[in-house]
């Protein structure tokens, strides 16, 4: 057992124990990418294993049923469970692109990456005002990306219900840019 997987980290009252374990086991780290410096946590594995790619969303889906209008997906790797989330939800999919990608009119924020800045963009039509909106993204690491994410949702008048992450890389802290907002991460390294 790596010492990854010994730190993963569930709620005692977790419906499925063993989801931050199995999680662990299917990441993989990429050192120097896309930089030297950066660990890459990769986990385009966990979309290979079918089971465990449908406990990962049943999680999600289970915490929120029934609570949220929308799903937010944040480009290019929360498209991915995130349009997976919103099917299982049965609501509307928003996805929030890098500066350029969106062809219609765009409320637009910039941020600070691990790596890099970056600026997103969200049509202005994609949330009504007062839609309660739940914000996927793949890993949580410096807070920068989703903290956006949450603004653009502010802009447009809707609601963050709360942001969900498969992986939340703990030491940078991510969490403290979302003051005021429910975050929920799968596993914490
Ligand atoms: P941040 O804004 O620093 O929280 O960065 C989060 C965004 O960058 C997410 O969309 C991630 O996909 C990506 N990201 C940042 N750091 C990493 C990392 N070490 N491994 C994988 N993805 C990362």
């Amino acid at each position: 057992m790596t010492d990854e997987v010994r730190s993963a980290q569930n709620p005692p009252d977790a419906q499925d124990p063993d989801l931050a374990r199995d999680v662990a086991a299917r990441l993989r780290d990429i050192p120097d990418f896309p930089e030297p410096g950066v660990l890459f946590k990769d986990f385009t594995p966990l979309l290979l294993d079918v089971p465990l790619r449908d406990r990962v969303v049943r999680d999600v889906v289970g915490r929120h049923d029934g609570a949220v209008d929308a799903v937010l997906g944040i480009e290019a790797r929360g498209f991915i469970l995130g349009a997976v989330i919103a099917q299982e939800l049965e609501v509307g999919f928003i996805p929030v692109r890098k500066q350029g990608k969106l062809p219609a009119a765009t409320h637009a924020v910039s941020y600070a990456l691990e790596y890099g800045t970056a600026t997103v963009e969200i049509h202005t039509d994609a949330v009504q005002p007062g839609q309660r909106v739940l914000v996927v993204d793949d890993v949580l690491a410096t807070g920068g990306t989703a903290a956006a994410a949450v603004e653009l949702v502010r802009r447009c008048g809707g609601d963050v219900v709360a942001v969900e992450v498969v992986l939340e890389l703990g030491f940078l802290q991510g969490r403290s840019r979302l003051d005021g907002t429910a975050v929920h991460a799968l596993l914490t390294t």
